[in-house]
């Protein structure tokens, strides 16, 4: 099967020099395309910038902006039977970006902030799609109900729920898996890599299943 996983933080542009990010550190993505390949799938990785070596034999596409990732992820989604959405993409990002350098001042300054394009969401709309999609949650707070909202509004397959304080920088996290027929299945705490394995079998289980009923 050809996989297309996103992985990490993505980086919106407040000046030159200056950016809002957050702490996703890309290793469950990374994960994931290694298990995808170790399993002998095509693997196209679209990453934003994280300090992890990106795998061997994987189709490495490097981004830094959620507009860049959106413009890649396109490029890429129809040629997929799996897309797996592990990046952090931010939610929002400055109105505008200044050519320069904003200088230090003595008062308060504030940054207006848009909301920027929601990636996934954009692929839960097309109608006929052919590959499964899947996508996470991290939560801070009710994760299982937070997840299912997400499930429907973004028009996946799958979401894949946890809490970001115990995945967000950790080689370790706990998933809850919640499927569109209502299915959910929970793996408790275990590395990474672990999960990948295990998350790779259920993508293929699924998109199997998918291919099945369309025929
Ligand atoms: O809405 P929220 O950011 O919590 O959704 C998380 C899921 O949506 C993740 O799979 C993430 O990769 C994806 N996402 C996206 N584009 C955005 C925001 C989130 O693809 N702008």
């Amino acid at each position: 099967m050809r996989f297309l996983i996103t992985a990490g933080p993505t980086r919106e542009p407040i000046d030159p020099v200056r950016y809002i990010s957050n702490r996703s550190s890309g290793k469950m993505g990374y994960a994931i395309a290694e298990a995808a390949l170790e399993a002998g799938h095509d693997v196209v990785l679209i990453s934003a910038p994280v300090p992890l070596e990106p795998p061997h034999n994987a189709k490495f596409v490097s981004v830094c902006t959620s507009d860049e990732m959106f413009g890649a992820v396109h490029r890429y989604a129809d040629g997929s039977d799996v897309c797996v959405f592990c990046a952090a993409v931010a939610d929002y990002k400055p109105a505008t970006v200044s050519p320069l350098k904003i200088k230090k001042r003595t008062d308060k300054i504030s940054l207006e902030l848009i909301p920027t394009r929601d990636i996934l969401r954009s692929l839960g709309d097309q109608r006929n799609r052919n590959f499964l999609l899947v996508g996470f949650a991290a939560e801070t707070d009710h994760v299982a109900q937070n997840a299912e909202k997400k499930l429907r509004e973004k028009n996946c397959d799958i979401i894949i729920a946890n809490d970001a304080r115990v995945a967000m920088e950790s080689d370790e996290n706990e998933l809850l898996i919640l499927f569109r027929d209502g299915e959910t299945k929970k793996i408790s705490r275990a590395p990474k890599k672990f999960l990948a394995r295990e998350l790779i079998k259920i993508f293929q289980n699924s998109q199997q299943k998918r291919l099945t009923k369309k025929m």
